[in-house]
């Protein structure tokens, strides 16, 4: 059976191609092909003879997902794209053009098994964990689409990257790596809904990248009517391991904060939220809340704050001395903003 070239490390990929590489110098020539030129199949292999190229596509897979649908907003130029794995299931990724650098909004999972209300791919369920390959293929796949450069990479599509860890671990290592994707940490980011005890050994993985906490209430009992049962962790350790990651990596600390009408957005969630962050982080220009409109989903129960609260909710977090920024939704005609990533 094929194996699938990006879901193994150089270490593995070499180890398992030892029969049709013979030098180390070869060996750096395919990596060069599959990282740097990000050539899509082995036939244009062009400095390896036939021979090797021949054996390398009867034993490897280079390429695993189709696109089965790209929908391009009228609004700002983002891209959906609907993906298709080799076994038939299909997610998204979301391509976020920009003047200073190109982002994607890439999955993790498809589905997602943390079923926040406020989430249409929560409410799509779970599949299954994306591999590594994967995870990385998505990029390499818009970046060929798009003909652009990608320079930054948000978790923040389908699923909770933590749930995945190890594939999701390897895919960021590759990222980070100056031998494959080479994207700086400080232009990674990776979103959680706060799985405490994976922060923490995060940690220890010492890649440094940037942490997002989707925390959107300060209140346990106000957050487990969104985030159901809170997924395990009270804020309380969520905020320790946010703090304990912040102390350790010295990295951007986002909070990310979606406003709901008449939920979450009131002048006293603020001031709590401001009371929170002052007390875990002082005030510190490297700690940063996203607040993030509502973005309404066919069926959903929630409204969307009016930009009335969401000023207001974002002055009074100012005038504490918390830097707070308001996250224009990308794509919400083609339903690519945050929490429209369901089917
Ligand atoms: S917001 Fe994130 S964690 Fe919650 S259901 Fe959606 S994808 Fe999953």
């Amino acid at each position: 059976m094929k194996k699938y070239l990006l879901d193994l490390t150089q270490t593995q990929f070499k180890a398992a191609a030892k029969h049709i590489i013979p030098k180390d110098y070869i060996f750096e020539q395919i990596m060069r092909w599959v990282y740097e030129k990000k050539v899509s199949s082995f036939d244009n292999f062009t400095n390896l003879s036939k021979d090797i190229r021949t054996k390398l596509s009867e034993n490897f897979d280079l390429r695993t997902l189709s696109i089965v649908k790209k929908e391009i907003s009228n609004i700002d130029g983002t891209i959906r794209y609907t993906f298709k794995t080799a076994d038939k299931k299909s997610f998204f990724a979301v391509f976020l053009p920009s003047k200073d650098k190109n982002s994607v909004c890439i999955s993790s999972q498809i589905g997602c098994p943390v079923g926040c209300l406020f989430c249409s791919t929560g409410k799509s369920g779970f599949t299954r964990n994306l591999s590594r390959g994967e995870i990385l293929e998505q990029i390499l796949q818009i970046e060929n689409d798009t003909k652009q450069k990608i320079s930054g990479v948000l978790f923040m599509g389908m699923g909770e990257p933590l749930f995945n860890y190890n594939s999701v671990i390897s895919a960021l290592k590759s990222l980070l790596s100056k031998n494959e994707f080479y994207i700086g940490k400080r232009h990674i980011t990776l979103s959680t809904v706060g799985i405490a005890a994976a922060i923490k050994k995060l940690v220890e993985e010492n890649l440094n990248i940037r942490l997002a906490i989707s925390l959107h209430s300060t209140d346990d009992k106000q957050r487990k009517r969104i985030i159901p049962e809170n997924f395990g962790f009270p804020i309380d350790e969520i905020m320790n391991a946010a703090q304990y990651y912040f102390k350790k990596t010295n990295s951007h600390l986002t909070i990310e904060y979606i406003l709901i009408k008449d939920f979450n957005d009131s002048p006293a969630d603020a001031h709590k939220l401001a009371r929170l962050l002052k007390r875990r982080f002082l005030i510190n220009p490297k700690v940063q809340v996203n607040l993030i409109p509502f973005n309404y989903v066919r069926g959903s129960q929630f409204i969307p704050s009016t930009s009335l609260s969401i000023e207001k909710f974002k002055n009074i977090l100012k005038v504490s001395g918390i830097i707070a920024n308001i996250r224009q939704a990308k794509g919400s005609d083609i339903s690519a903003a945050c929490g429209q990533l369901g089917y």
